[in-house]
């Protein structure tokens, strides 16, 4: 074998304008590259590992003290909480889009028996797990809940609160009151709003796992921690019957982050080696968002979102998503299934935008961590540039005109 020394990996700075992941903060970064070397158990990464779940709790609104965060990205915390499911359990599963559809194929693989899963290791089909399809661009309604725990009246319901594949937000109070009428235990994919959206945990009993990710609303994209929260009726039920998994069994993951046998101590224990870079930066990311405060990011999402809407519908594009971080639209008619070579284009120039990755083929713009006037605005004339580089036609005017009529014609933003 000849060695081969590859040059230094570049990677270049691009715009990150899709649903994820988000531009991460500057501030994350710095307190990343920052931290010194320093092992798990030392005392400020164990320090940093209580203040992140202190943090959490509050962000997160919520008294749960199983309250922490998965090493890893969205689907590790979406695996830790549904690892509660145990072969031949019963399940209700809402799909709106390409991750509620993840998710549900997770729930299957979980809840299938060993003949189930080899019958079709990669896309079983639990008998005891029903899967409630809704059509892309619409959310999960409350009569289609309803409907299903009422027939099936399963162990658990799931959930999206946000459907990042078809940008669609469902009705977290109608899922969590359905779930408390019912008598099921609801799991929530919260991967897309947290830390976007102003809502607290603690204001949906029926809801008994949450999870969540660093790179969205959190602006915390060097890997890190995926925030989960469980209530006590959830952990009961792990204690009573456990689950397959040591890395991100929920009751020993937490360990590391001082919650022992239900309780805060003072300092976490070994669970698996945490990397004090990787403490230091999510602990910046969460100190971000309270200094900002929720309810002040939320709005600033809503106004920026609105903004952007605008402005695509000026160019003749139809928006069919009611994210507050992401618009998933439908291109002009004359550029009608030209969707994946604008986005590839966009991709190309470093103007990271997305397609939808399930049918139909839209487009998906996003703001995370983008909420001022001059990345909105850079955002919105680039994608002009884009539709045009088609042969499609843009009033720059008219462009300019919901810009300036949203922000007003000063300079500030
Ligand atoms: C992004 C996303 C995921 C997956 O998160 P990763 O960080 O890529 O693991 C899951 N669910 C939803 C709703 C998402 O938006």
């Amino acid at each position: 074998m000849t060695m081969h020394l590859y040059p230094q990996l570049e990677i270049p700075n691009t715009l990150a304008a899709g649903p994820g992941p988000g531009n991460t903060d500057p501030r994350v970064l710095e307190r990343f590259a920052a931290a010194g070397v320093a092992d798990h158990m030392q005392g400020d990464v164990l320090r940093g590992m209580i203040e992140c779940k202190h943090m959490l709790r509050q962000i997160w609104g919520t008294q749960n003290t199983y309250t922490f965060a998965v090493a890893g990205t969205g689907w590790s915390a979406l695996d830790s909480m549904f690892s509660a499911v145990l072969p031949g359990d019963s399940v209700v599963a809402f799909a709106n889009g390409t991750f509620s559809g993840i998710d549900a194929l997770t729930l299957r693989i979980k809840a299938s028996t060993r003949d189930e899963l080899a019958a079709n290791p990669q896309d079983p089909q639990p008998a005891s797990v029903n899967v409630v399809e809704v059509p892309h661009g619409r959310s999960v309604d409350t009569k289609t809940i309803d409907t299903a725990l009422a027939l099936h009246r399963p162990k658990w319901a799931f959930m999206a609160h946000w459907e990042t594949g078809s940008g669609r937000i469902n009705d977290l109070w109608a899922f969590s009151e359905a779930c408390q009428r019912h008598g099921v235990m609801g799991l929530v994919d919260a991967v897309s709003s947290l830390g976007v959206e102003d809502f607290s945990i603690d204001d949906f009993p029926g809801i008994v796992g949450w999870a969540s990710c660093p790179q969205k609303g959190i602006c915390g994209l060097p890997l890190t921690y995926a925030p989960v929260s469980f209530t006590d009726a959830y952990i009961e039920v792990l204690e009573e019957r456990g689950a397959y998994t040591y890395a991100q069994h929920p009751i020993f993951e937490a360990r590391h982050w001082g919650i022992i046998d239900g309780q805060d101590v003072e300092k976490g224990s070994y669970h698996r080696t945490h990397s004090g870079y990787a403490v230091a930066s999510f602990h910046e990311a969460l100190r971000l968002t309270l200094q900002e405060s929720l309810p002040r990011r939320a709005e600033s999402y809503r106004r920026h979102e609105a903004v952007l809407r605008a402005a695509v519908e000026a160019m003749g594009c139809k928006v069919t998503s009611d994210m507050t971080s992401l618009v998933v639209l439908n291109l002009p008619d004359d550029l009608a299934g030209r969707e994946m070579e604008l986005v590839q284009n966009c991709r190309a120039d470093g103007f990271g935008i997305w397609p939808t990755l399930s049918a139909p083929v839209q487009v998906r713009i996003g703001i995370l961590n983008q909420l001022d006037r001059g990345a909105i605005r850079k955002i919105v004339l680039l994608f002009a540039d884009a539709i045009r580089a088609l042969g499609g036609r843009v009033d720059q005017d008219a462009v300019e005109a919901v810009l300036d009529t949203h922000y007003g014609t000063s300079v500030a933003a």
